[in-house]
């Protein structure tokens, strides 16, 4: 999963987000990436994202566990969809893998859309995968 934050007390939130992502239930939190600071994407002025890839192991499937991430978001202030499309946010939490499964619905996509865009989601997995195979 990836984590992001581009508001207020971004380390802070990521935190918060991983404390809550392992505590899930029938969940745990293997692994985390090094933090990076990274540029916004998109045609919206903002502020730098800190970004962290985690690797979880989870019994919850990919429907629930976006659900829960959903939740998550909420509690960190965020406010639910409809949401402006590449604008800020206080915390953002994206599947994206989820082993070796590949799911195609209206609401969720894995492996996530962005990730042949994004080099730094590339980057946080070859890290995991270098310790975690
Ligand atoms: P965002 O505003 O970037 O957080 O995107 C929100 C919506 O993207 C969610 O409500 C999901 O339904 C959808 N979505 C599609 N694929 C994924 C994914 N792999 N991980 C998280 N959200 C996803």
């Amino acid at each position: 999963m990836a984590l992001g934050s581009n508001i207020g007390d971004r380390a802070a939130h990521l935190a918060y987000a991983r404390s809550r992502l392992g505590a899930l239930p029938g969940t745990r939190l293997v692994a985390a990436s090094g933090i990076e600071e990274t540029a916004p994407i998109g045609p919206v002025a903002q502020p730098p994202f800190l970004n962290q890839m985690v690797l979880l192991e989870t019994t919850l499937d990919p429907t629930a566990l976006l659900a829960h991430c959903r939740a998550i978001e909420v509690e960190r202030g965020r406010g639910p969809p409809p949401r402006q499309r590449w604008g800020p946010r206080t915390l953002d939490l994206d599947i994206v893998r989820y082993g070796t499964k590949t799911v195609r619905s209206p609401e969720l996509t894995i492996p996530h859309s962005e990730l042949p865009n994004r080099d730094f989601w590339q980057r946080e997995i070859a890290e995991l995968e270098r310790e975690h195979g």
